[in-house]
């Protein structure tokens, strides 16, 4: 057996997905709302006894334990492969998969892991790193645990330490070290791209160290305050947080995940016993950010400066939250100018903050009614302005009854009615459309098709295939198609398989199928039908769906033979037999 079939056999898909989703027991299936688009009805389906997932509401996806993984957590087969292959205990021959770009991704994933345990020794064991650590502890108030638990490390000024590390005692390539983001390359030689920082690791989400972020702490150093691994194949800006493999367990446990704005605020946080707080690492929350963000928890609460940029990108984090269907909070920092600074002064006033943090849009309101000064309330053009800064942000809010409770709210605030607000609303959603999300673009199927897999599901899950079958007149029905579908093809299947004595087991019968029949089968054999109690309800609706769908049939063959009808016209002879087919079609109709 090779070992994608032996790691499948391992894996329990149940019990996979369950470690990402909750899932749910309903009837011989499990399950969720889908975690690739969004929904309010569940109509994500697992099935134990097939090993596979699908959506059967906006996304359409589905497949086994890999896809899953892969789609989840945007992976490659070779990744999800090496995840699986660990969980099932199956050890992976190498060289089969350990090709391409998943391998290159592997040896960065290392070279990022030995810099981060390099820079780390330098900063606690060496003396080079001696100052860097005297600024962590006395200036920013860190402990060794603290800096041992976040790997901060510290990057040599002098040399190409980390560079000649690598490749003299590691062995590495010089075109890896390169591509990792750790060196340049300047007249043929390596240089370190970190000097003098103190540097932070970017840790993703499964552990793996993706990039650094690389600050400056000497008066007189020169460059930017902070910077960042530049993008690789394993590191993108605007995809990553600071701190989110630590803080990973609490998110999920408080399903609530408090943005920051960089990596002293999260350490400060962490050392308050805030372990839920996260840095954005760039200026607002971005959908790659959110979609990540969203597998953890249901909520963010934004935690920014309280400068002018931080106040900009609530707003602008905003957008991608609400697509997400994230719920978004504010904390309003109490004392001091970002997080950091505000635990240090009071850090009890800091956790009341974050533990009662304000709804996105209260916080603008309250910001422009009781900063804007009350007379411009009461005058014509003061009501303009302050509608002109809130409607933009009621209009990308997602939730249909939230949008109505602050228009509503709006209204009364401005003494206006909620019909004119309405007004502006719908002027400005028709201007500019591209705030709202993306609807998911479900695939106009033709309605034949709906039926035909409708009516399958109905056949497969029933208690007794043949007989409904038999009930609903399958021969007769196919009879009229003008093709045969692979829904047709599937219950053709079926009924050799079970007329020749076989018992009917989904997993059995899928065997004997044709591996292009299968993904049909699959979405028949998991569609989440309404609980039927009785056999009589399947025949019921079996018989109904059967009827409808002929008519379809019918329809379409009339369309063909008028067609032919018409174009022997032409030619003087008319087929006697054609015209007689034709006779018959529109009498089933009439009828
Ligand atoms: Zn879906």
């Amino acid at each position: 057996m090779d070992q994608v079939a032996q790691i499948r056999d391992k894996i329990d898909i149940v019990a996979l997905i369950t470690e990402y989703i909750p899932l749910k027991k309903t009837g011989r299936n499990f399950t969720a709302c889908c975690p690739f688009h969004k929904e309010k009805t569940p109509s994500f389906v697992v099935s134990p006894e097939r090993q596979i997932w699908h959506c059967f509401g906006g996304c359409n996806k589905g497949g086994d334990a890999f896809s899953f993984l892969m789609e989840f957590e945007k992976m490659d087969f070779p990744e999800a492969l090496s995840i699986l292959a660990k969980k099932a205990g199956v050890e992976l021959v190498r060289s089969q998969f350990a090709q391409g770009a998943s391998a290159h991704k592997e040896k960065l994933y290392e070279l990022n892991h030995l810099s981060c345990e390099f820079y780390h020794y330098v900063l606690t064991n060496h003396a080079v790193g001696k100052k860097a650590l005297g600024y962590l502890l006395k200036e920013r108030r860190l402990t060794p645990s603290l800096i041992k638990t976040f790997m901060i490390g510290f990057s040599p000024r002098l040399g190409n330490p980390l560079s000649e590390y690598l490749v003299k005692k590691k062995s590495y390539q010089r075109q890896d070290i390169f591509d990792a983001g750790l060196a340049t390359i300047k007249g043929g030689t390596l240089v370190d791209f970190f000097k003098g920082r103190v540097m932070f690791p970017l840790i993703d989400h499964r552990g793996n160290v993706v990039g650094f972020s690389g600050r400056v702490f000497e008066d007189g150093d020169r460059g930017p305050k902070y910077i960042n691994t530049k993008d690789t194949l394993i590191y993108h800006k605007g995809s990553h947080f600071f701190g989110i493999h630590g803080a990973k367990e609490a998110i999920k446990k408080e399903n609530r995940a408090i943005i920051v704005e960089g990596e002293f605020d999260v350490i400060s946080c962490f050392k308050e016993g805030v372990g839920n707080a996260i840095a954005v690492k760039g200026t607002a929350l971005t959908v790659e950010q959110i979609a990540l963000l969203c597998r953890f928890a249901q909520k963010v609460s934004l935690c920014f400066d309280t400068d002018a940029a931080g106040q900009e990108a609530i707003k602008r984090s905003l957008l991608a939250c609400e697509e997400k269907g994230m719920s978004v909070g504010v904390v309003a920092i109490p004392i001091g100018k970002d997080a950091d600074e505000a635990i240090k002064k009071d850090p009890a006033g800091f956790k009341k903050a974050v533990k009662h943090d304000i709804p996105v849009y209260d916080f603008f309101f309250e910001k422009l009614l009781t900063h804007s000064d009350t007379d411009s309330v009461d005058s014509a053009e003061g009501k303009k302005k302050i509608a002109s800064e809130l409607i933009p942000l009621i209009a990308h809010i997602s939730n249909a009854i939230v949008k109505e409770h602050y228009v509503r709210k709006l209204s009364k605030e401005l003494a206006t009615s909620y019909e004119s607000i309405m007004q502006e609303l719908d002027r400005m959603t028709k201007k500019d459309t591209s705030f709202l999300a993306p609807s998911l673009s479900k695939t106009k199927r033709a309605r034949e098709e709906v039926l035909e897999e409708y009516l399958t599901a109905l056949i497969l899950q029933c208690p007794h295939p043949l007989e409904l079958m038999e009930f609903v007149e399958w021969e007769d029905l196919v009879r009229h198609a003008t093709q045969e579908s692979a829904y047709q093809k599937i219950t053709r299947f079926l009924k050799d398989f079970l007329s020749s004595g076989h018992a009917y087991q989904g997993a059995l019968f899928a065997r004997i199928l044709p591996k292009e029949l299968h993904s049909a089968f699959d979405t028949c054999f998991l569609f989440p039908l309404p609980s039927f109690v009785s056999e009589e309800a399947y025949r019921f609706e079996g018989k109904r769906t059967k009827e409808d769908l002929k008519t379809l049939y019918v329809k379409e063959a009339i369309a063909l033979i008028s067609a032919r009808i018409k174009k022997e016209e032409k030619t003087g002879a008319v087929d006697e037999g054609l015209q007689k087919q034709m006779r018959e079609l529109t009498s089933f109709l009439k009828k």
